[in-house]
């Protein structure tokens, strides 16, 4: 089974790409989290895409296609499958990935979108916290951690995004509006699209996705 998970900033991708990972065994690979860990690591990658995320822009889409190869070329380990969080974000990337998966076992079966109204995502994200430890995630308003600014799970600090602040999130939802929107459309007419209203709470939501996931 092999998964795109789309859907605006703070719709909810990173929470659910680790329960669904987890429940069906997938490689999970985030195109988010790649950069951030080679931007922490100051490698050449790091380098090049750092100006653009910070700033809540897309990184260009051929530094972002060749990551995604080489990363898939690199699977050891195939699993069930693979979710891909983050990618494709532009029509540019979707066919380039057609084409480098087009007569493979890597090529796409499913997209799901997760919908989550546009006011509702502000709130998401300028709550946000995460542990760079083990990657849980947070949110001040609705999942506080026990203590404040400590992760649950392993004692950690939290930390903030940096393109978590209100200007890049502006850029965030406009680059998703412009350049990912036309993608979910151009799926759609395909007919390979689940959406899934991820308005409500996590634990609401996760019986409703594992469902539509496993038809
Ligand atoms: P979000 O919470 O905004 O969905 P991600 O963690 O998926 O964020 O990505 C953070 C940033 O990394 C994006 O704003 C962008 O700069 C860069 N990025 C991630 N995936 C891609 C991609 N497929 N194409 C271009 N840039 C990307
Ligand atoms: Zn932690």
């Amino acid at each position: 089974m092999n998964i795109f998970i789309m859907g605006a900033p703070g719709s909810g991708k990173g929470t659910f790409s680790s329960r669904i990972k987890e429940e069906f065994d997938l490689n999970h690979i985030s195109t988010g989290d790649i950069f951030r860990a080679n931007i922490a690591g100051g490698t050449e990658l790091g380098m090049q895409a750092k100006a653009y995320t910070e700033k809540g822009l897309l990184v260009p889409d051929e530094i972002t296609n060749n990551m995604v190869k080489e990363y898939l070329s690199q699977l050891s380990d195939k699993k069930n499958g693979y979710l891909l969080d983050g990618y494709p974000r532009t029509l540019d990337q979707a066919k380039a990935f057609e084409k480098m998966t087009e007569g493979t076992d890597l090529m796409v079966d499913e997209i799901v979108v997760m919908d989550v109204p546009f006011d509702e995502l502000t709130r998401r994200i300028t709550g946000r916290r995460s542990c760079k430890h083990c990657g849980e995630i947070y949110n001040i308003y609705s999942k506080p951690p026990v203590k404040e600014g400590i992760c649950d799970k392993c004692g950690s600090e939290l930390s903030q995004r940096k393109d978590d602040n209100e200007e890049s999130l502006k850029t965030r939802l406009e680059e998703y509006a412009k350049n990912t929107e036309p993608v979910i459309a151009y799926y759609e007419e395909k007919g390979m699209v689940k959406r899934i209203d991820a308005t409500a709470g996590i634990e609401e939501i996760w019986p409703v996705l594992k469902e539509a996931l496993s038809k």
